[in-house]
C-alpha cells in the first residue's frame, strides 16, 4: 500500500509514502488519508465534480507530533503534487495575476466535527488578490475572500484571538448600518483587510505572510498541531478514538460559493439521519463559503429549493446523492458548493444517525437489496438499543439543573424525594412515586429501592451497591453525585443554594447523570413494550421501529454462539428475563434472599453459641429456601439456573457498629442492661472487618459457618426433587464464590455431594445437579487448570476480579478517583464497565484455557457486570466462553452484541 508506483513522486523516510493525489486513494484507506480524504478519493475514483487535491497522511502527522518537525522527505513530496495540481488547473498557487488557491483541512480516521483546524483561500496575497478581482471580474468577492483568509490564518495558524476580528467585521457592518457581511462592498472590505492585517502584526507579532507556499505549509503544520488541542482530547476521550492515530490534512483546489446568486453552499443527506426516511434532506446558502453554513450567519433555506433556484445543479446533485447512497451502501451525509452553476462535491461520508434511524436504515437497506443481514448487524449497537429502551425525558421540556452524578443505570425518573427506605414505601404504597436519595444505599435499602422509581446517591460508583442492584431491577439510578449534601437526618439535600425538603418534586436521568429540580415529562419506550410481549411486530399498525428491532434481533440470534442468561434471584425478574430471551440464570446471588423479615434468622444463625442454636436457625432457614428455588425453578422451567451459595461479609447482616455501640452505651448509662443487644455488640465487634471485601465471605463462610452451606445446597435439591415430582425440568447448578483454592472447593463439594445424596435417597429422585465455582480472584485464575479438577463449570466473577486484579476498591473508586484517571487519559472508560483485556481479560483467557485443558466440557461464563456490556462481549465471544449473564433488562444488548460479535461483516467501517 505504501508502495509508490509514481518515479515523479520523491519517497518519503524509509520509502513511506506521505502524500497521496486523490486520484490514488479509496474509501478503505481510511486509517492513512482520514475519512474526509478516503471520501474524496472515493469520489474522485466514481467520476463525481471534486475539485483535484492531495492528501497528507495521517503518517506524515504522527512522525511531526512525536518528533516536533515534518518528516524530511515532506515538503519534496508535497512539492512534486503541487506541481501536478498547478499543472492540472493550469495556475500557480499564489500567481499574481491568476492565482490557484487552496484549502488545508484537517480529516481524522474518525469524524471529530469541528474539533480540529481548516484554512481556506490560501495563496491570496496583496498581490494576488488583484489577480482574483480580475479573473472572477469580481472585486468584492476577491476581498472578502482575502479577509477570510487573514481572519481564519490568525486565529488557526497564528493564534489570534477570534473575537478581535468578529469585532472589526461588526464595527464595520455597524458602521454601514447593515446586519450581514454581504452588504459590505469592496471598499470596505479593502479596509478590512488593512485592518485584519494589523490586528495580526500586533497580536501574533508577524505579518501576515505574502509568501502563498509559506501560508501552506505552515496551515499544515497547524492542522497537525490542532489533533491535540484540549478540546480534541476531550471529544476523542469521550468519544473512545485512541489518542495516537493522528490527522491526515487535504490540500484542494478552491471552489467558491461566494461568487454572486448563481453560487452557494450546502449540506446534504441522502436520507433523514433521524427518521431513516428516503428523501430531501438539507439546507443551502446562496453566495457562501461552507463556514457560514456552520455558523448559521444567514438563513439556510431547504434543500428542496434549491430546485427552483437551479434546477440543473439541483437534478445533478440528486443524481449524485443516489449513486453515492448505492455505492456507500448506506445514509451519506454531503458538502458541495456551487460556482457559477458548476456543482462540485467538497465531502461525504457514511452519516451518523440517530438509534433509531440505524435499525430502520438497516433494515431498509436489506430489503432494498443493498446489504446482506450480516452486515445489517454491523450497523446498529448495543448500546444504540440501550438507548432505545429507556424512557427518555421530553427533549423539549423545560428543565432547571440540580446537578449531576455517574449515569450508573440508565433511564428517566420522576418522583417526590425521600430520605430513607421505610417512607420510599410507606409513600408509594399510597400511591405516590418516590425518588429514594441517600448517601449510599445498603441491603437493608433494597425494598425501598423497588418502592422507588430512581435512585439517587451522592457517593459510590458504577459498581456500588446502588448502581448493580438498580441495573439488575431496570431502575432508573443516578450515583455519586457528589454536589449533593445529602442529610438524611433532616430529610433535606442541598446543592448550589437549593434545598430540596422531603417531598419535592425531583427528575433523574440514569442516562446523562442529571438531576433535575421538579417534574420532566417522559416517554416510554415502544422497544421495552414489545420485548415484554405488550406489543407485536407482526401487527398491521405496529411501529416501525419494533419492526425493525424485532427483525436484526432475529438475525442476531440466529448467528450468535454465545448464550445470554439473566442475573435474576426471583421468579419475577426470572420471568422478565425469560421474556427478553434469556436462556437461563447464570448468577442467582443468594444473599438477596435473606433480607427483611429473614434477617433475624442470619442473625440468630451468626449469634448461635451452642450446635442446638444453629441447628434450630438453619432449620428455620431451611424451608423458607427451599420455596425460592421452587419458584425459580418453576420460572425458569427447562432452563440452567445458576445459584450461587452465600457470598457477602455476614457482617452486612447484622446491625451498623456505630449505632449499636451508642445504643448499648446509652442503656448501660441507664443500667439498663439488654443481653441480646451485648451479645449482639460482641459479635458485629468480632465480625467487624478492616476490608470487609477481601475479608470472611464467600466460600470461607461456608467453611467456618458449619451447617450454612449444606443448609442451601438442602434446599436446592429439595427444590429440584419437588419440582420433578411436579413433572417439571428444572436445571440447577450450584456454585460456589471466592475460591482462591483448589482444597476449599473439594471441602465444599464433598458436603454438597452427600447432601444431594441423602435427599436424592430420602425423596426417591435422582437429581443431576451440576456444581461449578466462580472465577473471581487472581489466584483462582492463575490456577484454574487446578480449580478445574473439582469444578464443572467456571463463571467468571469479574466484578471481584477487576477489583482485586487493579487493587481498586469496587465500591469507592469510580466516585472517588476514576474522574481524574479518565482525564488524564489512563483509561477511556472504567474497567468495571468495559473488560480490561490486557489484564482482568488476559487471566479470563488464560483460566478459560487452562480449564478446558484439564476438563475438555467444562461450562466457561461470565456473570460480573461486564457480561451485558457490548464491548466485553465481543471479548467474551472471542476467548470462547460458552455464555454471558447479565441483568435482565440488558439480556437484548447481550444478544444483540453475542450475535455482531460472530457475524461477519461484509466490510463497512461502522464504530
Ligand atoms: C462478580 O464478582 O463479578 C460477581 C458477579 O459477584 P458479585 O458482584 O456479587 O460480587
Ligand atoms: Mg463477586
Amino acid at each position: 500500500m505504501s508502495e509508490n508506483k509514481d518515479p515523479h513522486v520523491p519517497q518519503g523516510t524509509q520509502g513511506v509514502k506521505f502524500v497521496y493525489d486523490f486520484t490514488e486513494g479509496n474509501k478503505e484507506l481510511k486509517d492513512l488519508l482520514g475519512g474526509k480524504g478516503a471520501n474524496l478519493a472515493e469520489m474522485t475514483n466514481l467520476g463525481l465534480p471534486v475539485p483535484p487535491g492531495f492528501t497528507i497522511t495521517t503518517e506524515a502527522c504522527k512522525v511531526y507530533l512525536e518528533s516536533g518537525e515534518e518528516p524530511a522527505a515532506l515538503r519534496d513530496e508535497v512539492s512534486a503534487h503541487l506541481s501536478a495540481l498547478e499543472k492540472a488547473m493550469g495556475k500557480k498557487l499564489g500567481q499574481a495575476d491568476d492565482p490557484l488557491l487552496v484549502s488545508v483541512r484537517s480529516g481524522a480516521k474518525f469524524s471529530m466535527p469541528g474539533m480540529m483546524d481548516t484554512v481556506l483561500n490560501i495563496g491570496l496575497s496583496d498581490k494576488s488578490v488583484q489577480g482574483l478581482a480580475k479573473q472572477s471580474g469580481d472585486d468584492r468577492f476577491a476581498w472578502d475572500s482575502y479577509r477570510r483568509l487573514i481572519q481564519m490564518f490568525g486565529k488557526t495558524v497564528l493564534g489570534v484571538d477570534g473575537e478581535l476580528f468578529e469585532d472589526a467585521l461588526d464595527k464595520a457592518k455597524q458602521a454601514k448600518k447593515v446586519t450581514v457581511d454581504t452588504d459590505l462592498d469592496a471598499a470596505e472590505l479593502k479596509k478590512l483587510v488593512t485592518k485584519f492585517k494589523k490586528i495580526v502584526k500586533s497580536e501574533a507579532g508577524r505579518d501576515f505572510p505574502q509568501d502563498a507556499r509559506e501560508q501552506m505549509d505552515l496551515a499544515i503544520h497547524a492542522v497537525f498541531d490542532s489533533w491535540n488541542t484540549d478540546r480534541a482530547k476531550l471529544y476523542r476521550r469521550q468519544e473512545r478514538i485512541p489518542g495516537d492515530l493522528g490527522t491526515a490534512v487535504n490540500v484542494c483546489s478552491m471552489v467558491f460559493g461566494n461568487l454572486g446568486p448563481d453560487s452557494g453552499t450546502g449540506v446534504a443527506f441522502t436520507r433523514d439521519p433521524a427518521s431513516g426516511q428516503q428523501g430531501v434532506y438539507g439546507d443551502y446558502l446562496q453566495n457562501a463559503q461552507g463556514e457560514d453554513v456552520v455558523a448559521g450567519i444567514r438563513n439556510t433555506v431547504p434543500l428542496a429549493d434549491l430546485e427552483g433556484i437551479d434546477k440543473k445543479s439541483y437534478d445533478q446533485l440528486m443524481q449524485i446523492m443516489e449513486t453515492l447512497e448505492t455505492h456507500y451502501k448506506d445514509l451519506c451525509d454531503i458538502e458541495f458548493t456551487i460556482e457559477r452553476g458548476q456543482l462540485w462535491m467538497l465531502q461525504t461520508r457514511v452519516g451518523k444517525r440517530t438509534a433509531g434511524a440505524a435499525f430502520r436504515i438497516a433494515t431498509q437497506l436489506v430489503d432494498q437489496g443493498l446489504i446482506d443481514e450480516a452486515e445489517a448487524l454491523q450497523r446498529v449497537n448495543g448500546a444504540q438499543l440501550a438507548q432505545l429502551m429507556f424512557p427518555r425525558f421530553d427533549e423539549d421540556a423545560k428543565v432547571e439543573q440540580l446537578g449531576r452524578g455517574i449515569a450508573a443505570s440508565p433511564g428517566a425518573a420522576v418522583g417526590k424525594a425521600v430520605f430513607d427506605s421505610y417512607t420510599a414505601i410507606k409513600w408509594s404504597r399510597s400511591g405516590e412515586k418516590v425518588i429514594l436519595i441517600r448517601r449510599e444505599t445498603n441491603p437493608d435499602d433494597l425494598d425501598g429501592m423497588i418502592a422507588a422509581e430512581g435512585i439517587l446517591t451522592s457517593r459510590g460508583g458504577k459498581t456500588s451497591h446502588a448502581a448493580v442492584v438498580a441495573r439488575g431491577m431496570g431502575k432508573t439510578c443516578v450515583c455519586g453525585a457528589e454536589d449533593l449534601e445529602v442529610d438524611t437526618k433532616r430529610r433535606r439535600l442541598t446543592v448550589n443554594g437549593h434545598v430540596v425538603e422531603e417531598g419535592d418534586v425531583v427528575s433523574i436521568d440514569g442516562s446523562t447523570g442529571k438531576v433535575y429540580l421538579g417534574e420532566v415529562p417522559v416517554v416510554p419506550s415502544p422497544v421495552v413494550e414489545y420485548f415484554e410481549g405488550r406489543m407485536h411486530a407482526g401487527a398491521d399498525d405496529a411501529d416501525e421501529l419494533v419492526k425493525a428491532v424485532h427483525r436484526v434481533m432475529a438475525y442476531a440470534d440466529r448467528v450468535r454462539r454465545l448464550r445470554v442468561r439473566a442475573n435474576a434471584d426471583n421468579a419475577e425478574d426470572a420471568l422478565r428475563a425469560r421474556r427478553f430471551g434469556a436462556q437461563g440464570i447464570g448468577l442467582c446471588r443468594t444473599e438477596h434472599m435473606f433480607l427483611g423479615e429473614r434477617r433475624e434468622m442470619v442473625e440468630r444463625l451468626i449469634l448461635a453459641d451452642t450446635d442446638e442454636e444453629r441447628e434450630n436457625a438453619l432449620k428455620e432457614l431451611l424451608p423458607l429456601q427451599k420455596k425460592d428455588f421452587v419458584e425459580l425453578f418453576e420460572a425458569m422451567d427447562g432452563l440452567p439456573v445458576t445459584v450461587r451459595l452465600l457470598d457477602p461479609p455476614l457482617h452486612e447482616f447484622l446491625p451498623d457498629i456505630t449505632e449499636l455501640s451508642v445504643r448499648v452505651a446509652l442503656a448501660e448509662s441507664r443500667k439498663d442492661h439488654n443481653e441480646n443487644d451485648l451479645r449482639l455488640l460482641q459479635a458485629v465487634h468480632r465480625l467487624h472487618e478492616q476490608n470487609p471485601m477481601l475479608g470472611l465471605r464467600g466460600v470461607r463462610l461456608g467453611l467456618v459457618i458449619p451447617g450454612l452451606f449444606t443448609m442451601q445446597v438442602r434446599a436446592i435439591a429439595e427444590a429440584a426433587a419437588e419440582r420433578k415430582n411436579a413433572k417439571g425440568d428444572p436445571r440447577a447448578e450450584i456454585m460456589i464464590p471466592l475460591v482462591g483454592t483448589v482444597q476449599e472447593l473439594e471441602i465444599v463439594r464433598e458436603e454438597a455431594e452427600q447432601v444431594i445424596a441423602d435427599v436424592e435417597r430420602s425423596t426417591g429422585v435422582a437429581l443431576k445437579l451440576a456444581l461449578g465455582t466462580m472465577i473471581e480472584l487472581p489466584r483462582a485464575a492463575l490456577t484454574a487448570g487446578q480449580i478445574a479438577e473439582a469444578a464443572e463449570f467456571f463463571s467468571f466473577g469479574t466484578n471481584d476480579l477487576t477489583q482485586t486484579v487493579w487493587g481498586f476498591s469496587r465500591d469507592d473508586v469510580e466516585a472517588s478517583f476514576f474522574t481524574a484517571y479518565l482525564e488524564k487519559g489512563i483509561f477511556g472508560v472504567s474497567p468495571f464497565e468495559t473488560i480490561d483485556k490486557d489484564g482482568v481479560g488476559k487471566l479470563v483467557r488464560d483460566a478459560a484455557a487452562a480449564g478446558r485443558a484439564t476438563r475438555p466440557d467444562l461450562k466457561l461464563g461470565v456473570c460480573g457486570e461486564h457480561g451485558g456490556d457490548p464491548e466485553s462481549v465481543h471479548f467474551f465471544h472471542e476467548v470462547g466462553l460458552d455464555y454471558v449473564s447479565c441483568s435482565p433488562f440488558r439480556i437484548p444488548v447481550a444478544r444483540l452484541e453475542a450475535g455482531r460479535a460472530a457475524s461477519t461483516s461484509t466490510g463497512s467501517d461502522h464504530r
